[in-house]
């Protein structure tokens, strides 16, 4: 049985696949593939293993549906239609869990660096701006004690929230559609609404899963709600923002300032106008960047796929039903 591969992937989750003894072609080209060659390629082989953002979607799906599994190199499926993959009995697994320290890492590195301006300040030094010392010029603001409010506080949430308790004993508030009892009886974190999560939070860093209830929420309302002072923190997807409404509530000082790892689109355009703001810092969807994560998100996506095509259930599948028809 043989397995595509959309992008290089480390070495340890391929020797996985072909110590099982399945066959492996892995697309080398540093371009996306169309849909369209996506299936032409699926149709030669017998599962998928999908990195990157290739919409799984009804039309793929429906043309895809011989391959025995999917196995997405990311937790989040924001790009697979999940409905229709179980009507056409495809399982698909992604890789919950490995990448959490490390995202967590990019939102924690986000919310200090824009609370010290840092990006923008060392882009200074390069544009010759390191000159006469202004005691009240470029300050930041302490983290210590403030409140650290998480949308979304599932697993990359607890992390950070943990890493932001420890680091700056941070008052934990959060909203989710239900408790989090773990991060209530650990970390006493407190549930607030959604409308208070705004009002509350010094820093709001957003962890939940792209979905239609969750798309563009944070827009010119949201940010209206929130603190002048507060730091907004996306590493979720950009999509969940609103960037131009988020540029316009940093421009009139509505918010105080914004560190993203997901932007809406991506890549974002080298001359955007948030880029050279000083209370901002963005990164290029770096969340996951590690040798060691990305080794454990490869062998994580190999394991799903030698279960699948050993007839046996993916153990991170997202539609699970599919194994039991
Ligand atoms: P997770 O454990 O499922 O956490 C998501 C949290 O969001 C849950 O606590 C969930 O709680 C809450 N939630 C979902 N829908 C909601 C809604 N409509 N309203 C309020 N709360 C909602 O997922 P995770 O592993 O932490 O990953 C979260 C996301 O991070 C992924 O989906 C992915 O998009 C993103 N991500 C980005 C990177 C990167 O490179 N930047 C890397 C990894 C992941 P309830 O179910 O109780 O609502």
């Amino acid at each position: 049985m043989n397995i595509f591969v959309t992008r290089v992937i480390p070495q340890k989750g391929l020797d996985l696949l072909i110590e099982a003894g399945f066959e492996v072609t892995q697309y080398t080209e540093k371009r996306e593939l169309s849909q369209e060659e996506l299936i032409l390629a699926c149709k030669d082989h017998d599962a998928l293993l999908s990195v990157g953002p290739n919409k799984i979607d009804e039309n793929f799906l429906k043309q895809c549906s011989h391959l025995k599994g999917i196995a997405l190199m990311s937790v989040g499926y924001d790009n697979v239609d999940v409905e229709a993959a179980t009507r056409y009995g495809v399982p698909i697994s992604n890789t919950p869990g490995v990448l959490s320290g490390a995202t967590a890492d990019v939102a924690f590195l986000l919310m200090i660096a824009v609370s010290r301006k840092a990006f923008y300040m060392s882009n200074s030094i390069a544009k010759g701006e390191w000159g006469f010392f202004e005691p009240t010029v470029n300050l930041g603001q302490e983290l210590n004690g403030k409140t650290l409010g998480v949308f979304g506080l599932g697993r990359i949430g607890m992390e950070l929230a943990q890493k932001c308790k420890a680091a700056y004993n941070m008052n934990i508030i959060y909203h989710n559609r239900k408790p989090n009892d773990e991060a209530e009886e650990s970390l006493d974190a407190q549930y607030v609404s959604f409308e208070n999560l705004l009002k509350q939070s010094d820093v709001l860093s957003v962890h939940v899963n792209l979905t239609p209830e969750t798309k563009g929420l944070f827009d010119h309302t949201a940010f209206k709600q929130m603190k002048p002072s507060v730091i907004f923190i996306n590493t979720a997807r950009g999509a969940i923002h609103q960037e131009d409404d988020l540029l316009q509530a940093l421009q009139n000082k509505t918010i105080w300032g914004a560190g993203l790892d997901v932007t809406n689109p991506e890549p974002m355009e080298p001359t955007h106008p948030l880029l050279s703001m000083p209370n901002v810092c963005v990164l290029p969807h770096i969340g996951s960047a590690t040798a060691e994560t990305r080794d454990n998100m490869a062998v994580m996506a190999a394991q799903n796929l030698i279960a699948v095509l050993k007839d046996q259930e993916m153990p991170q599948a997202i539609n699970p039903e599919v194994f039991h028809h």
